[in-house]
């Protein structure tokens, strides 16, 4: 065996699942190594949105993620049209918004520091796993290991070579920066594409590149609306802009998928499970960091219980997963997003949003957020 416990994908799931290992069962720590393909600090496709869950989460890593450039957003606006929910937390942020190139390498540096090794630069092209260990191929030399975390996000290849012909939910997103021009102050999201049969909705944050102030704006569409007529993702996008005295195609659009979770999502087989976008993000916004780093937690835990059974079926870890505080968030997120989205008429979604808000707040506190809090902390 070359190493026990290797992990594809350095992003917030891999690294995660990594950092709890640490925690829970520090003599696995040199057992374990991360193959990322690309080199810190890389780019990734994200707005940056970190809710209170992933700073708890990390918190209870001994992780402070101030230490590293963020903007922090008071009010979250759930909008229709412009007008709806606001959303404040008393005495704390509502949103914390970092740039992942930061974010993923502040965190690759820690998990260096607890002495887990990352080889970044290494590609995976398959994985093959057989009774007795699993083989990695990458474009550099051939693995073999124990136990394979594929932590390679919503595109990644161990899913495609553990579930070649799993169905696949996937929500197309497109993101742009601009220069903020004294525009508006808030984390924004608005809902005005779905009677068009958009499943998502247009966001504008704020954000910062290399210290200076930004905006990042984007839509999101869950696809579940794909078998309707639609207009081209980017028309809603440009005209929510357009609104705030900015020109789409005068900056440059970058887009990619989000795999998000549905229950029946398999999880794992003999010696190799997922972890983040690999299972899947919440299906509601595509909200994914923290998932990701709570999917760490609970591969870590599955692992180190199954080395010290010295069984590697993962039968349990599907079960782990849904019934953990992590698995009923996103399980909620998952029916509210097949209730909310296919309603997609205006007078719904103006019900929904403005008139409806004690009740989505209520909601919300109780399905959506906190589910951080109830996550089992990583001590041995
Ligand atoms: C436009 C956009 C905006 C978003 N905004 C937000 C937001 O505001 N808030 C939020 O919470 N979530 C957001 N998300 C979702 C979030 O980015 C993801 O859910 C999150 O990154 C998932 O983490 P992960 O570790 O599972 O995967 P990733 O972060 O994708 O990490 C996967 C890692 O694996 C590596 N890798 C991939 N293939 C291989 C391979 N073959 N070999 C070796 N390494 C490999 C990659 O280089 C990468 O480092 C957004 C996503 C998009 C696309």
């Amino acid at each position: 065996m070359d190493r026990d416990i290797l992990i594809i994908g350095g992003g917030p799931g891999g690294l995660s699942t990594a950092l709890h290992l640490d925690r829970i069962a520090p003599h696995l720590t040199p057992r374990i190594l991360i193959l990322e393909k690309a080199q810190y600090p890389r780019l990734k496709l994200c707005a940056g949105g970190l809710t209170v869950d992933a700073e708890f989460l990390l918190q209870q890593l001994g992780l402070d993620v101030s230490e590293i450039p963020h903007v922090d957003a008071d009010t979250i606006h759930f909008d229709f049209e412009a007008k709806g929910l606001n959303i404040r937390m008393r005495d704390q942020h509502a949103l914390r918004v970092i740039r992942r190139d930061e974010f993923d390498h502040w965190l690759a540096i820690k998990t260096r520091e607890a002495g887990i090794e990352i080889r970044e630069g290494i590609t995976v092209k398959n994985i093959v796993p057989k009774s007795n260990e699993v083989i990695v191929e990458t474009d550099h030399e051939t693995f073999h290991a124990q136990i394979v975390v594929g932590a390679d996000g919503s595109n990644g290849v161990t899913r495609r070579c553990i579930f070649p012909d799993e169905p696949v939910y996937t929500a197309r997103v497109l993101e742009v920066i601009t220069p903020t021009r004294g525009g508006r102050e808030g984390a924004f999201f608005d809902f005005f594409p779905v009677p068009e049969n958009i499943a998502g909705y247009v966001w504008d944050f704020p954000t910062q590149i290399k210290g200076e102030a930004m905006r990042c704006w984007g839509i999101y569409d869950t696809n579940l609306l794909a078998s309707e007529t639609r207009p081209q993702l980017k028309e809603p996008l440009a005209q929510e802009m357009k609104r705030r005295g900015f020109e789409l195609n005068d900056y440059e659009i970058k887009g990619h998928p989000i795999r998000w979770f549905s229950p029946g999502n398999r999880m794992s087989v003999p010696r190799v499970l997922l972890v983040g976008d690999t299972v899947g993000a919440d299906p509601i916004f595509g909200e994914g960091i923290s998932i990701a780093l709570g999917y760490g937690s609970l591969a870590a835990r599955e692992i180190s219980e199954s080395l010290r059974r010295g069984e590697f079926s993962f039968k349990g870890y599907r079960r782990r997963v849904l019934q953990s505080a992590l698995g009923q968030t996103l399980i909620a997120r998952w029916f509210i997003t097949n209730i909310v989205y296919p309603l997609k008429w205006k007078w719904f979604q103006i019900l929904l949003w403005r008139i409806m808000k004690p009740v989505v707040i209520v909601i919300a506190w109780l399905f959506v957020l906190n589910w951080g809090k109830r996550m089992r902390a990583p001590t041995p």
